[in-house]
C-alpha cells in the first residue's frame, strides 16, 4: 500500500453549537465544510481543519442530538492528537485553562502531551513536539501562527490485544514499528509510522486487556481514514485488504475524496481516502465552510433539508 499518513478522523457529537464553538473558538480550527451526512441528510456533517482542510488536518463530525454517549474503550480509536511546536506548550496550557478545559499532562516519546476532551467527551491531545512539522495552521485571530495546530500528530488505537492490528498495519498497510514505551500501568504504547514518518504519519497501539470494550455513541470516534494520492493507489489498497481477508467496501465517491472502508481485526473502522479532489471542489478557499453544500442527489431537496437543520453559530 502507498499510504501517506492520516487523512481524516470522524467522530460522533451531540450538540452542534457546542461542538462548533469548541473547535473553531477554543482550538482555533477552521470550519472548512458544512454538509450533511450523505446517508442521513437530516443531520450535519461538519469538517474542521486548516485553511483548506489539507489531508491530515480534518476532524469531522456526525451529529446525533439526544443520543447517549458511547463508552471509550478497546476496539476504538481512543485519542486524536494534534501537532504543535514544542515552544507552544505554555500557550496551549494557558488557552485551555482560560476556556475552562480541564487537561492532564504527560511525556510521550520525549514530547509533552496535553490530554483533554471536547464537550461530548471525545479524547483529544495536543503533542507539543520537537519534531519538524512544516505544515501551516489556519490563521485564527486568537491563535498566533507560531502556536496554531498543524494537523494531526497521531491517533491512538486501543485493543484488548493489539497483535492482529499491528500485523495488518505492518504486513499489509506499509507501517513499521518505530518506538515503544511502557505506560504507568505497565502496558505498552507501540508507535507505528508510514511513508516518511513524522507528525501526521503515526498510529499508536495501546493494549488494555482488562478494560470494558468500547461502545459506539456520542463522544467516540466513528472511523479513521488514511491518505493515498490517487485512485489507482486506492484500488491497489482495496486488493491488499481483500487479500488480508477483510470485508472491503466498493470505492465510494464522497465528493471531496474517494473512499473505501474495512473494519480491522481489532474492531476499528478504517477508511482509505484520496487526497483529491479536496474541499475546494464546490466553493472557493476564501469562503470554505460558510454555506451548506449538498451532494447532487440532495440538491433538489435543499429547502427542506436546510429548514430542518439548526443554524450554526457564527
Ligand atoms: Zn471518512
Amino acid at each position: 500500500m502507498k499510504l501517506l499518513g492520516l487523512h481524516h478522523i470522524t467522530a460522533m457529537a451531540g450538540d452542534v453549537a457546542a461542538n462548533v464553538g469548541f473547535y473553531t473558538r477554543v482550538l482555533g480550527l477552521r470550519l472548512v465544510k458544512r454538509t450533511v451526512n450523505f446517508d442521513d441528510p437530516s443531520a450535519y456533517h461538519l469538517y474542521f481543519g486548516d485553511t483548506v482542510g489539507t489531508p491530515g488536518s480534518a476532524l469531522t463530525f456526525f451529529y446525533w442530538a439526544g443520543q447517549p454517549r458511547g463508552r471509550v474503550g478497546p476496539g476504538q480509536a481512543t485519542a486524536t492528537a494534534w501537532s504543535a511546536p514544542a515552544s507552544s506548550l505554555a500557550f496551549w496550557r494557558e488557552r485551555l485553562a482560560a476556556h475552562g478545559v480541564a487537561f492532564t499532562e504527560e511525556t510521550r516519546f520525549g514530547d509533552a502531551v496535553l490530554r483533554f476532551a471536547d464537550p461530548d467527551g471525545l479524547g483529544l491531545e495536543i503533542v507539543a513536539t520537537a519534531e519538524a512539522d512544516p505544515r501551516q495552521p489556519w490563521a485564527h485571530p486568537e491563535v498566533p501562527l507560531a502556536h496554531g495546530l498543524r494537523g494531526f500528530h497521531s491517533v491512538t488505537l486501543t485493543h484488548a490485544d493489539s497483535g492482529r492490528t499491528s500485523e495488518l498495519l505492518v504486513s499489509r498497510m506499509g507501517y513499521r514499528e518505530t518506538a515503544r514505551e511502557a505506560l504507568p500501568d505497565g502496558t505498552l504504547r507501540v508507535r507505528h509510522a508510514v511513508a516518511d514518518g513524522g507528525p501526521g504519519a503515526y498510529v499508536d497501539l495501546v493494549a488494555a486487556p482488562s478494560a470494558p470494550r468500547g461502545r459506539p455513541g456520542v463522544g467516540t470516534v466513528h472511523h479513521v481514514a488514511f491518505r493515498v494520492a490517487t485512485d489507482a493507489d486506492e484500488l491497489a489498497a482495496q486488493a491488499e485488504w481483500r487479500a488480508a481477508g477483510l470485508q472491503v467496501s466498493p470505492q465510494i465517491d464522497r465528493n471531496y475524496f474517494h473512499s473505501i472502508y474495512a473494519r480491522e481485526p481489532g474492531g476499528v473502522l478504517f477508511e482509505i481516502a484520496t487526497d483529491q479532489p479536496g474541499f475546494t471542489i464546490d466553493e472557493p478557499v476564501e469562503t470554505l465552510g460558510t454555506t451548506l453544500k449538498l451532494p447532487a442527489q440532495y440538491e433538489p431537496h435543499r429547502a427542506e433539508i436546510e429548514s430542518a437543520l439548526e443554524p450554526l453559530p457564527v
